[in-house]
């Protein structure tokens, strides 16, 4: 029987532990990246990077590239591509399946303003507030050009916008330790935590460390995806994937 086909849309730690785990267990299978992170870590297995040119563009490739089912492991706010993914898995009746860590829960400690997008997280921010803003770079524009704001924004490509000198750029890559997270916090006496609800424990650490510290945090909640088998684990989505492949 011919070794069937995975694609695998990619671009987080998930993404790269299920990579191999597929092929341990005898399939083959290609990892899709987006291509804006300039040295990223790669998982093992065949790797092709950039767009698609949308649902259609996806559709044409899994077509041409014989795949036989697709798992959407992106980032849980990559909300675009896991719509593309839908789309032509609805028009070429393929298996879809979705890997996506649970979303962090707000503890009885937390100080959380919960918010729907990265403007609502701006619009939440006081007057002459010094946050940390870990939200990535497309998005970090408008928190540089309030004027009143000052603070630490941390990602791991540059912004691609010029720095206003009240701000501080960390091109930091995760994890970090509670530890370090509390440092930082408290060196750049910070006001407010502003993230996007990545949930799973690899950036966590900052999340906890607002709790110790009582920090503000401005938690923008996350896009909805179109429906379609979800796993939370690699483990929970392996069995899954055989069920779905194999006679
Ligand atoms: P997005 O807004 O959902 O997608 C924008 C476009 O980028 C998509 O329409 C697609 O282009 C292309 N694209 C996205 N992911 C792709 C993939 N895995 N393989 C091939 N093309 C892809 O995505 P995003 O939020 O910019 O995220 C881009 C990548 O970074 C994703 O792989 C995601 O897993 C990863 N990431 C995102 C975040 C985040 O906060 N958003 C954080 C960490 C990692 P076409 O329409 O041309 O196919």
């Amino acid at each position: 029987m011919p070794v069937k086909r995975i694609l695998i849309l990619g671009g987080t730690r998930d993404a790269r532990v299920l990579a191999a785990a597929l092929l341990a267990d005898g399939f083959d299978v290609i990892t899709s990246l987006a291509g804006v992170t300039e040295h990223p870590v790669l998982p093992v297995g065949q790797i092709r990077r950039g767009g698609f040119g949308g649902a259609a563009g996806l559709a044409r490739w899994l077509q041409a590239e014989d795949i036989s089912l697709i798992i959407d492991a992106t980032h849980p706010f990559a909300a675009q591509m896991s719509a593309h993914a839908a789309e032509a898995a609805a028009s070429l009746r393929l298996p879809l399946l979705r890997l996506e860590r649970p979303g962090w829960t707000k503890a009885a400690a937390d100080r959380w303003i919960e918010v729907g997008s990265a403007a609502e997280a701006l619009a939440a921010l006081p007057q002459a507030a010094r946050p940390l803003v870990t939200i990535g770079r497309k998005e970090i524009a408008p928190f540089f050009a309030r004027a009143d704001l000052s603070g630490v924004a941390r990602m791991i490509e540059p912004p691609g916008v010029a720095v206003p000198e009240s701000w501080t750029l960390l091109r930091e890559r995760p994890p970090f330790s509670v530890e370090q997270e509390q440092h930082l916090i408290t060196r750049h006496a910070i006001t407010h935590l502003v993230t996007k609800n990545a949930g799973g424990d690899d950036t966590a650490a900052k999340i906890h460390a607002a709790r110790a510290l009582s920090l503000a945090v401005v938690m923008i909640g996350r896009p909805v995806k179109p429906p379609c088998p979800a796993f939370a684990t690699v483990d929970d989505i392996r069995p899954a994937v055989r069920r779905a492949l194999l006679p």
